[in-house]
């Protein structure tokens, strides 16, 4: 029998996500209804964008699981008419645009790129930036993204700590985690790299105490969630030379207020949440994969903890 998916999604990602969906299903062996308005009585998995006009789950009573198509899922773990396991998105295609938009942003800081781009004023400035092993960067998140990012990084010889919830390995990065973890990643840090989800313990993380422990000078990086830092925090530490440059990609509020003092911020560089994008083709064959998985009694991948928050 075929099972009835529901795309819940922004208008404009039907065109892209309809035919990569159905040729994912083939070849995953599924047969698959896949349609924007099914009844919901009927509906047996749906696939999800946070953003999108759904919001109250309860008349999916036999929805065996919500895919969502973003990794982030902030606002999705608060709704309570959700009881249905809710798998986030975990995408080769989403890693691969997160690693190269932060080792672009990493090497610009790194190199001092601004000067020379914007600098075209006739002074020969010779200055020689150090080479990556001896400028420490610290990313806060070591999961999908972070330790690809985290990987990516060593690999060019930066000297990458990383920081998560519970004990991890991951070859190349010291890891560190938990409370006591934290200020340590934190201490010398030039380059600090935020890749965490937004939960109530990582809301507001980076606050002027914490600030005070990375390198002077330093740089900061986020294109986790933009409430993972206190905005007065990081303004008042550029303003004063603390922090040299923010290169934000997320905020509290999207998108960012056209008069936000960000976008006029002479140290701040905002890219608008474009720093990895999910993929249709390959997040297709995920979302196809994780639901043949549970049509066949296996246990889904990347499900959210809803405790947790992420
Ligand atoms: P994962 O869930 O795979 O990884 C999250 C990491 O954060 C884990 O290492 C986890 O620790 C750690 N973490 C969570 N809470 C805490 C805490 N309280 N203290 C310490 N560490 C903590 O997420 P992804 O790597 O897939 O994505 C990370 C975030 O990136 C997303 O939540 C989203 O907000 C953002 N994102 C942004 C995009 C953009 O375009 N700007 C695109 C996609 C995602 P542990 O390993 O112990 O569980």
């Amino acid at each position: 029998m075929a099972r009835n998916i529901l795309f819940s999604a922004p208008d404009h990602l039907w065109d892209d996500y309809k035919d990569a969906l159905t040729q994912a299903f083939e070849q995953a062996g599924l047969r698959a209804d896949l349609s924007r308005d099914h009844d919901p009585a009927v509906v047996d998995y749906i696939i999800y964008a946070p953003n999108a006009a759904l919001t109250d789950f309860t008349p999916f009573t036999r929805c065996k699981a919500v895919l969502s198509l973003w990794a982030g899922v902030e606002t999705i773990v608060t709704n309570d008419t959700l009881s249905q396991p809710l798998a986030r998105l975990v995408d080769p295609g989403l890693t691969q645009g997160m690693v190269e938009w932060v080792v672009g942003h990493t090497l610009r800081h790194h190199l001092g790129m601004d000067t020379h781009i914007h600098g075209q004023d006739g002074i020969w400035r010779d200055h020689v930036p150090p080479l990556a092993r001896d400028r420490p960067v610290t990313i806060l998140g070591l999961g999908a993204l972070g330790a690809a990012c985290g990987q990516a990084l060593a690999n060019l010889g930066f000297p990458v700590t990383g920081w998560s919830r519970g004990v991890k390995t991951v070859e190349g990065i010291t890891c560190l985690h938990g409370s006591a973890g934290l200020n340590q990643a934190l201490t010398d840090a030039e380059i600090l790299i935020l890749l965490l989800p937004l939960t109530p313990l990582t809301h507001d993380l980076i606050n002027a105490e914490r600030i005070a422990h990375l390198a002077n000078g330093g740089f900061v990086i986020n294109p986790g969630r933009g409430a993972l830092i206190d905005d007065g925090a990081l303004r008042a530490a550029l303003d004063s030379g603390r922090i040299a440059h923010a290169t934000l990609d997320v905020f509290r509020h999207e998108p960012l207020p056209a008069d936000h003092p960000f976008w006029a911020h002479p140290k701040v560089t905002v890219t608008p949440h474009i720093a990895s994008q999910t993929r249709p083709s390959s997040a297709a064959n995920v979302i196809a994969q994780n639901i043949a998985r549970c049509e066949n009694g296996q246990p889904m991948k990347n499900l959210v903890n809803r405790k947790r928050g992420y």
